[in-house]
């Protein structure tokens, strides 16, 4: 064994610093390397040719503000990662490497009243395939990330009281796919996994305090703090749909009155259309009429926006991030939803929480869980195996 604080010992920290910024980032030059990860330069660039040379990092020369520099990613074939998404309706598994390359994505109906066994299995036939398809080598998965419709206890990984898909409740889908895959797999709530994907893909590129703001059938928050997701013990942070509005307002399924959720969600907000355009629209259909100019179309959604704006005021006041990005269907709506959620943030919250805010709509859409699962599968791997070259000697033991 090495002693700590020796020579060896440190600059084995230093690789394993250097690939783990590598790791999360994508890409990155070698002088954002030594920002990140506070190594001189000097140390960054032997760092480098070593794992370039031992195969772990390739280097390609860019431009960074108009001089020339050297793109640092980790190498694509040194490992794979899988994303699984399961929503409402749908199954979605994309495949990726170590270099935040998607290699593979397919999505599938998914019935919400088939069992939660059925639908994992769905899931392991789905991602052998997709592996089939693209060659890559089963030995070489370095972790599953899982997306879920519902809350996760962080301590158990059980998944709570979810009305999407109400057979799941209680099942522990990491444990469940655990069993079916035999590598590690992390789970977290689909909201968790939007931020996620919007701050490594998409929309939240460059921040470090983000919320993710998702209207679907329920209305969800994923918090990003300081470059982290923040679950709280029990998994529910975020769930601003639960923000009191009106305390005389309608009931809502939590028991409460008046929540958010009463004046966005779709069971509320359609039937506000029923008299003037009969029955049978959905969220989708609403904002396609309201971007051809349907009046009444128009303000529902900029009545939506208002009203997802007093909550995004709330927690601007709370925890002042510098970007809110809005995904699900409602983005499609832009500056009808999102001039409206600005207007609220204008009013209600202090000006000092929202001075630095934007307010934008989310870059992925519909994939950004399932990219929200590969970078969440990206973020918990190890480096020490990577480093030794082999990745599934180093995995935990699979039980
Ligand atoms: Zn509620």
């Amino acid at each position: 064994m090495e002693t700590p604080g020796s020579q060896s010992s440190l600059h084995r920290a230093n690789l394993e610093r250097v690939v783990r910024a590598v790791r999360l980032a994508g890409s990155l030059t070698q002088a954002e390397i030594a920002r990140t990860t506070g190594l001189s330069a000097a140390t960054v660039s032997n760092i480098v040719r070593e794992l370039k040379d031992g195969g772990t990092v390739e280097v390609t020369p860019t431009s960074a503000g108009g001089r020339r520099a050297r793109s640092v990613s980790l190498s694509g074939d040194a490992g794979i990662v899988i994303g699984v998404d399961f929503g409402h309706e749908h199954l979605r598994v994309a495949i990726g490497n170590l270099a935040h390359q998607v290699l593979a994505e397919e999505s599938e109906p998914l019935d919400v009243d088939a069992s939660a066994a059925q639908g994992f299995d769905r899931a392991e036939e789905l991602v052998s395939r997709l592996i089939g398809e693209t060659g890559v080598d089963r030995a070489k998965i370095a972790g599953v990330g899982l997306g879920v419709p519902g809350p996760i206890d962080v301590e158990s990984g059980t998944l709570g009281s979810t009305s999407i898909l109400p057979g799941w409740s209680g099942t522990r889908p990491a444990e469940e796919m655990r069993g079916r895959l035999g590598v590690p797999v992390h789970v977290d709530n689909d909201a968790n996994l939007g931020a996620l994907g919007e701050l490594v893909w998409g929309s939240g590129r460059g921040v470090r305090d983000l919320a993710y703001i998702k209207v679907a059938s329920g209305v969800g928050a994923g918090l990003v703090i300081s470059g982290k997701i923040y679950r709280g013990p029990g998994g529910t942070a975020g769930e601003i749909g639960h923000i009191t509005l009106d305390e005389a307002g309608p009931v809502c399924r939590c028991g409460n009155r008046g929540c958010l959720e009463t004046f966005t969600a779709a069971r509320y907000v359609l039937p506000l259309l029923q008299a003037s355009h009969g029955t049978g629209l959905t969220m989708g259909r609403v904002v396609r009429l309201a971007r051809d100019g349907d009046p009444g179309c128009r303000r529902v959604v900029a009545d939506v926006g208002r009203h997802i704006g007093s909550g995004v005021a709330n927690l601007c006041n709370l925890l002042n991030p510098s970007r809110v990005v809005l995904g699900g269907d409602l983005a499609e709506a832009g500056e009808l939803v999102l001039g409206p959620i600005r207007e609220s943030v204008g009013r209600y919250a202090i000006p000092s929480a929202a001075r630095q805010l934007s307010v934008l709509p989310g870059a992925l859409g519909g994939r950004a869980e399932v990219l929200g699962a590969l970078a969440l599968a990206l973020s918990e791997m190890g480096d020490s195996a990577l480093l030794d070259g082999s990745l599934q000697a180093s995995l935990p033991a699979f039980t």
